[in-house]
């Protein structure tokens, strides 16, 4: 059973049964009845739209065996073929845009605009796989000693396994796939089980865009699964994106068990606001970062600093700017400007973490509690929220929100802004809004964060460039996307070579 969704409209998707999530080993599709699952919802309703199955170690073992199985074969294809199964992939991913973004819409709840923008961030990334066989050229030394060549060769690992978080249901997982079976490794792919559909819709893509038998292998499941998957024996690899504790987690016992692991944590993002700063073009920026997909990306920005006079200028019209996002569902053709976040109680930590924060001592100036939607009385809302005078000590300020709440923290200089946002203990994104270039130079040479905004609010990067964060944000050593991403796909072998014999192209022995 499968999830095309060719023709269907938005209310037609509203009214289908919920389904069981199969899943994809060795090219076959399986559902699993008899095993625990887990609720899908569509959280603009609060309805279950499918149910997801828990795998554990045995589907877990089946996947990596049909993975291992593939990898002879996949591993001697040529780049270049590698590479056509990417173009027919980018094809057929055009060819489905609409549906997979109501797709994701659907099981995520963000904006259709906003679920299009995430879909072209993940066509860049299987255009980027498309250009494997130039990243994969390595480099060549002629006569490194005399009558002696040296060449590097980049060679694929062997099964590599991909786990990912709800909040971008096809972009995240571009981040891994294309380019690791570029690369020319097989993969065990394990999506988040709040938002399985959207990743079971693009695997199909791929299977008809003609992905050989066992290449990549799709389970379900929780912690039981992931589990089996960071010990066993023959896999060589794992991308993981998530939060920071389970980033932390998989990164540790992954490597005590001699994989390769790049693990992308949590995020707490800072936005300097100097006081020269276009107030217009600020507020706009500030609250796409803020709000964007309900503030629920790990490039959110969600704290403001402002400094000195910055905060009496763009408060005012950022407050109304706030209120003025209409909230609601967005599974049908009215879309509103943000969405519900993804369960009821993700809502509720929401909620305590605002609580708490004025029982610290914060001030609510924009409040989006309580927002309940007539047309959708179940959805998991939360309005635009705007919290002034936050404290370092706070709980506010120092735990990932991942709502849509916007944190301002008062600063008198820069240098105390800069000084602030390095004491976080997470390192993604950050950005400064100025018209000074000595003020925006200062920040990007100090501030202590993996990607950096100069007038950007989300400086996330596309595919080409490494997805660089620090700290508590990113375990491991080489970066999903961009070159590191291909570093991290593949082994590389330098070969010295020496031919012995006589004659005119005998330059050793002269
Ligand atoms: P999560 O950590 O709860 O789950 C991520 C994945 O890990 C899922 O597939 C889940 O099934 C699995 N998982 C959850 N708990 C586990 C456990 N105890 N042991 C093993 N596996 C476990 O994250 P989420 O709520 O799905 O996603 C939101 C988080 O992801 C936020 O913290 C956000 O900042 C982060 N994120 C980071 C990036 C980045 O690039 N840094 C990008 C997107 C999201």
């Amino acid at each position: 059973m499968k999830f095309t969704l060719q023709n269907r409209s938005l209310r037609l998707m509203k009214t289908q049964p919920a389904k069981n999530c199969p899943i994809f080993i060795a090219g076959e599709w399986r559902e699993l009845p008899n095993l625990d699952s887990s609720p899908v919802y569509n959280p603009s309703r609060g309805e279950v739209i499918a149910h997801v199955p828990m795998c554990g170690s045995d589907i877990v073992n089946e996947a990596v065996e049909a993975a291992a199985a593939a990898f002879p074969a996949w591993s001697e294809t040529p780049a270049v073929e590698r590479a056509r199964l990417f173009f027919r992939y980018r094809q057929l991913f055009e060819e489905n845009f609409d549906q997979i973004c109501q797709l994701i819409t659907r099981e995520h709840g963000k904006t259709l605009v906003e679920a299009r923008g995430s879909a072209y961030r993940a066509i860049e990334n299987i255009e980027y796989a498309c250009g494997i066989p130039n990243l994969l050229m390595g480099d060549t030394l002629e006569n490194l000693a005399r009558g002696v060549d040296c060449e590097t060769l980049l060679q694929p690992l062997g099964v590599c396994v991909g786990i990912t978080p709800f909040n971008f249901p096809a972009m995240v997982p571009m981040w891994m796939f294309p380019l690791a079976l570029a690369c020319g490794n097989t993969f065990v792919f394990k999506p988040s089980e709040k938002v399985p559909l959207t990743a079971l819709l693009i695997i199909e893509l791929l299977e008809k865009a003609g992905l050989p038998k066992g290449v990549l292998n799709v389970v379900h499941g929780g912690r039981e699964c992931v589990d089996a998957l960071l010990i066993h024996p023959k896999v060589r690899a794992i991308s993981f994106v998530g939060s920071s504790p389970v980033a932390k987690y998989i990164y540790e016992t992954g490597t005590r068990h001699g994989k390769r692991v790049q693990a992308n944590g949590g995020a707490k993002n800072y936005i300097v606001v100097m006081p020269d700063a276009d107030v217009s073009r600020t507020v706009d920026a500030l609250s796409t970062a803020a709000f964007g997909c309900a503030g629920e990306r790990c490039m959110a920005g969600s704290t403001a600093i402002t400094v000195g006079q910055a905060a009496d200028r763009i408060l005012p019209s950022l407050v109304q700017a706030a209120r003025d996002i209409r909230v609601g569902p967005t599974d049908q053709e009215a879309q509103p400007d943000m969405g519900p976040v993804i369960t009821a109680q993700h809502r509720d930590r929401v909620l305590r973490l605002l609580a708490s924060g004025e029982t610290e001592g914060a001030k609510v100036i924009c409040d989006g509690r309580g927002k309940s939607i007539s047309e959708a009385p179940n959805g998991f809302f939360v309005g635009a929220t705007i919290v002034d005078r936050v404290q370092s000590e706070m709980t506010l300020a120092r735990e990932e929100v991942f709502g849509p709440v916007l944190n301002v923290m008062r600063m008198d200089e820069l240098d105390q802004a800069i000084e602030l946002a390095n004491q976080s203990s997470y390192g993604n994104g950050t950005a400064i809004f100025t018209n000074s270039g000595k003020a925006a130079r200062e920040f990007k040479h100090r501030v202590k964060a993996g990607m950096v905004g100069v007038n950007v609010g989300v400086p996330a990067t596309m595919a080409m460039f490494a997805f660089t964060g620090w700290d508590d944000s990113f375990y491991g050593d080489l970066h999903i996307q961009g070159k590191e991403g291909v570093q991290f796909y593949t082994q590389q072998k330098v070969v010295t070579t020496r031919w012995f014999g006589d004659g005119v192209s005998d330059v050793w022995k002269k």
